[in-house]
């Protein structure tokens, strides 16, 4: 069975479609502009995916919307569907998915936060599949969390947005963090824009530093340890451009364990490097959990 993918990000729109087994067959990338430019690409992708010329085995069966944030993910709410104050402000308040409904008609679809996607992904194929209750943290130029909890994403009153997690600084870091609304959040000491800022270089061009990684471990251990004491995952999964420096995850787990300080006592936590893992899925998690989403939105 086919399946529509739509992976809605800040700088690209990834439109794709994959099978059951969360094979990618086709895709194609659109450059992330403003709604009036990039949604009509979208539109003509997905609506030539199911046009009704086509065998009904080569039609696809349902999209899965996979959506930068804030998105308002809460099925019955009047803007459910929508993009909320996002920094980009020509897509604030934006009606994704009802936008999609209008152009596609009545296939079922799946809407959900880029990050919950992308641990769908795992969750089914990759890093963290067979688990219920599993962590994505996405450590890029922003930082974000997905979580699933009993399998399904965690959402509430909007969804996490561990992020921005308040952090304590680590003694003698004077760096007034990047965060407009918290200055010292999560993604204000360890974002990718804050370690640019913070060093006067890109992270990519920092990785002949062991300081910055010392000091980037110890901010994202201090989140990993908040995270896993408040929502107990059975795996925390790490992606995002900055996880690209080979030399942080050790570090990470390595303070990981030190903030922990032996407080707790699990399997998990014993086996730290399967524990704290990389992303499986070569960067197609967020299209793939949009497969996913989209064979959930078909099967309902
Ligand atoms: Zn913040």
């Amino acid at each position: 069975m086919l399946y529509g993918a739509l992976d809605a990000g800040g700088t690209k729109f990834i439109c794709a479609v994959g099978n059951e087994n969360g094979q990618v067959l086709d895709q194609v990338v659109i450059p992330t502009s403003t709604p009036d430019e990039t949604m009509p690409k979208v539109i003509e992708y997905f609506k030539a995916k199911i046009d009704p010329s086509l065998p009904d085995d080569e039609k696809i069966q349902a999209l899965g919307i996979s959506c930068f944030g804030p998105v308002d993910v809460r099925e019955g709410s009047k803007t459910y569907g929508n993009i909320l104050n996002t920094p980009k402000i020509a897509w604030r308040d934006f009606p994704m998915l009802k936008t999609l409904k209008e152009a596609l008609g009545d296939i079922p679809m799946g809407f959900d936060l880029n990050v919950n996607c992308a641990l769908l992904g795992e969750a089914t194929w990759g890093s963290a599949k067979g688990l219920l209750d599993a962590v994505y943290l996405k450590i890029g130029m922003g930082v974000g969390m997905g979580a699933i909890s009993g399998g399904k994403p965690v959402h509430g009153m909007l969804h996490p947005e561990a992020g921005h997690l308040i952090m304590s600084r680590v003694p003698g870091d004077d760096y007034k963090g990047h965060c407009p609304s918290h200055g010292a959040c999560f993604e204000g000491m360890a974002g990718g824009l804050a370690i640019e800022e913070r060093w006067g270089k890109p992270a990519k061009e920092l990785g002949d530093r062991p300081e910055v990684w010392e000091l980037e471990a110890k901010y994202i251990a201090q989140a990993i340890t908040d995270i896993l004491l408040t929502l107990s995952p059975q795996k925390i999964i790490l992606g995002g451009g900055i996880m690209n420096q080979s030399q942080l995850l050790p570090l990470v787990r390595k303070y990981v364990l030190e903030c922990v300080n032996d407080y707790i006592d699990t399997k998990e936590l014993r086996n730290i490097n399967s524990f704290i893992a990389p992303a499986a899925l070569n960067g197609n998690q967020g299209v793939m959990g949009a497969i996913q989403l989209a064979s959930i939105a078909a099967a309902e």
